[in-house]
């Protein structure tokens, strides 16, 4: 029943020949064969055949299958015909068409649309072919009726959004009578795919709205206020602020908060974050930031520290290479309470790392953060802390509702003022030169550059050699000791990358070339120009991930993207976004369009793939219906109790089990 065709062939109608257009698609003509031939020899054989109508004459060919089509053809007798309508010099003609001997007088038109349904090779050898899985589908429906392939949606749902009932609707969509009721049939069932998830989505996010228990920072204490008013270095923007209202509700209703922040690079995430640890200690309680990598957990670190600087509270770091004693140190404190705020990366999470009272744990950076990581934050308090996930990969709006459904999001679309946005532009390689002679009067500026490398597999010798040689003729432009140049690359130790960056980091190297192991986050303001290298190589919130490493100072910066002069349509389509917008959200939303869900990072697993019929790029209209419509009955039947939500109940029970919803969660 679910296995729904991929297209339908029209033979309701007989077409006369003289009303074949070259605006006929598919169709269907009766008439005598009157004439047959095989004409040229061995790969330019082929099977030419006429057939006749009271209007006219159409040609039909074939080339595979000759011998055989040829005994079976009888001159003179009348068939149906159908196919794909050609024109080719003017006449009119089929391609290897559908032959069907027409006995007792002519056959009427059929009286629904023919569904084709895909199939496999290996199904195909053993008899299973898209006829044969038409046959099926046909004898399934002689078999049911409305009393078994029950109604799931409530009736008000349905008259007031127009849809067919669901038996009606798989019927259409298999066997439609017209294209018509085939397209009100899919309607129906994608509104349906997108309805179910969304109403469990909505389920989950109202339980932890309504049941969870989570730790209530009540008030906005000394430490919260007195920060606000003597060290914060800048004045919040509007998106700031916003964001950090929504988190002060959340952490103040006394559920548990599942909150994912979305802000381009640059937005300002960290200060929103130390904000709400300074609320969560000023009501007596812990709080932790990870990071990914340990570049960035010992950024957040200095930052931090910096930040808090001459305030009552202290802040220390733990990661993978913290020293053994310091470490120790650090657990025991976290036991006994004694230490309010901790940075790290993933060592956080281990099992020995105990806190006395957790109440808030952000994570920065979330792509690289799994689901499992994430719940084992749980187990570190009896309530369950409060949990921030922080990204600075927009997730398009879609791709969000189906898969952070489940969460509350909050956006931050603005950036600080005085930022200038990254001047970007497209360079064939033939003009690198230029760009080195830039790069050149950038640096004897002060000023720090990025050349970046595509790695795409991280054990690839060709894309390493590709480095190894962009490296070499990059020295060959800047010899040291004018110029010296860090190295970055996975197959580094940790040691080795971290101590390279480190050197740019603190300005004793000008130039970093490296493949994408750079990190997200990695902050330095100095560096104002980012060269790519062969970007058509990279997807589009790559490009942007790269680019939000510059610009991050008051210095006009550059994003350079280099590319040969072989283009593909779809990398030149890439390039061009790139040029025309720096606006993070609008580049995920393109990206999704032009590669399609299955291909962003991080949704492999992802419920937007669920869906067999609706996609969330082309229905998004329909998504956001059936969200609405999912919250407003969770929203007034949360258990779907009433008379009406009944057979939504039980479809649900029906499914239970069926699909891995805690993926999503
Ligand atoms: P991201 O959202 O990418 O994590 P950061 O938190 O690292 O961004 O902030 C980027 C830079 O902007 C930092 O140097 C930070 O100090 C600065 N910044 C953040 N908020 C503001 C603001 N409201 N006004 C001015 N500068 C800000
Ligand atoms: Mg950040």
């Amino acid at each position: 029943m679910h296995l729904f065709p991929y297209r339908h062939i029209d033979k309701t109608k007989i077409t006369k020949i003289a009303d074949l257009t070259p605006s006929v698609d598919y169709a269907q003509v009766q008439g005598k064969l009157w004439y047959y031939e095989t004409v040229g020899d061995r790969s330019s054989r082929r099977l030419t055949a006429f057939l006749t109508d009271e209007t006219g004459v159409i040609e039909l060919t074939w080339f595979k299958g000759i011998n055989w089509i040829e005994k079976s053809l009888k001159q003179n007798q009348a068939y149906n015909v159908f196919g794909r309508i050609n024109f080719f010099m003017g006449k009119v003609q089929i391609v290897h068409p559908e032959m069907e001997l027409v006995i007792n007088g002519p056959t009427p038109a059929k009286s629904y649309l023919e569904p084709v349904y895909s199939s496999t090779e290996k199904l195909k050898s053993r008899g299973l072919g898209g006829r044969q899985i038409g046959k099926l589908t046909a004898c399934l429906f002689s078999l049911l009726s409305e009393e078994n392939l029950l109604e799931n949606l409530p009736q008000s749902l349905i008259s007031k959004l127009r849809f067919l009932p669901r038996y009606e609707a798989f019927k259409q969509i298999h066997f439609p009578v017209s294209n018509q009721s085939y397209e009100q049939a899919l309607r129906r069932l994608k509104f349906e795919e997108f309805f179910i998830t969304q109403l469990r989505l909505a389920k989950v996010r109202f339980e932890r709205h309504r049941k969870s228990k989570g730790v209530v920072f009540s008030k906005v204490g000394e430490l919260f206020n007195s920060f606000y008013r003597d060290h914060l270095p800048f004045e919040l923007t509007a998106a700031q602020k916003r964001v950090v209202k929504e988190i002060r509700t959340d952490t103040g209703s006394g559920h548990q908060m599942n909150r994912l922040l979305q802000g381009d690079v640059g937005s300002g995430k960290t200060i929103v974050a130390l904000l709400i640890m300074l609320l969560a200690v000023d009501n007596g309680y812990q709080s932790c930031l990870m990071a990914p990598t340990e570049i960035l957990a010992q950024q957040h670190f200095h930052n931090i520290s910096e930040l808090l600087h001459g305030l009552p509270v202290g802040v220390h770091l733990l990661t993978g290479s913290t020293p053994v004693r310091e470490r120790k140190f650090i657990l025991q404190a976290l036991a006994e309470g004694n230490l309010s705020i901790i940075i790290g990366t993933h060592a956080l999470i281990e099992e020995v790392v105990q806190f006395k009272n957790l109440g808030l744990a952000v994570i920065d950076e979330q792509h690289r953060f799994g689901v499992a990581q994430r719940a084992s934050l749980w187990k570190k308090a009896v309530i369950p802390p409060h949990i921030l996930v922080m990204t600075a990969t927009p997730i398009p709006r879609t791709l969000a509702m189906t898969d952070f459904g489940d969460l509350d999001y909050s956006i931050m679309d603005e950036l600080p003022p005085g930022r200038q946005p990254v001047i970007t532009v497209h360079r064939y390689d033939t003009y690198r030169p230029k760009v080195m002679d830039f790069i050149r009067t950038e640096i004897d500026r002060g000023r720090q550059v990025y050349i970046i490398f595509p790695l795409i597999e991280e054990s690839s010798k060709l894309d390493y050699e590709n480095l190894m040689k962009g490296y070499e003729n990059v020295k060959a432009f800047f010899p040291e000791p004018g110029y010296w140049i860090s190295m970055v690359h996975g197959r580094q130790h940790a040691g080795q990358k971290e101590t390279n960056m480190q050197r740019f980091i603190s300005k004793d190297t000008q130039i970093m070339v490296s493949t994408t192991v750079i990190e997200v986050g990695v902050n330095v303001p100095n560096a104002t120009v980012m060269v790519i290298e062969n970007a058509e190589k990279f997807g589009l919130s790559q490009l942007h991930q790269l680019r939000g490493r510059v610009g991050r100072g008051s210095e006009k910066s550059y994003c350079i993207l280099m590319t040969s002069t072989k283009l593909g349509s779809e990398a030149r389509e890439r390039i061009k976004i790139m040029t025309s917008t720096n606006n993070g959200f609008e580049i995920a939303e393109k990206d999704l369009e032009l590669r399609g869900p299955g291909e962003i990072e991080g949704t492999k697993q992802s419920g937007a793939l669920n869906f067999k019929l609706a996609d969330i790029v082309k229905d998004k209209a329909i998504l956001e219906t059936a969200k609405k419509f999912a919250e407003v009955v969770i929203e007034e039947d949360p258990e779907l109790e009433s008379a009406e939500n009944l057979q939504l109940k039980n479809y649900l029970l029906s499914l239970h089990g069926k699909t891995p919803w805690s993926k999503i969660s």
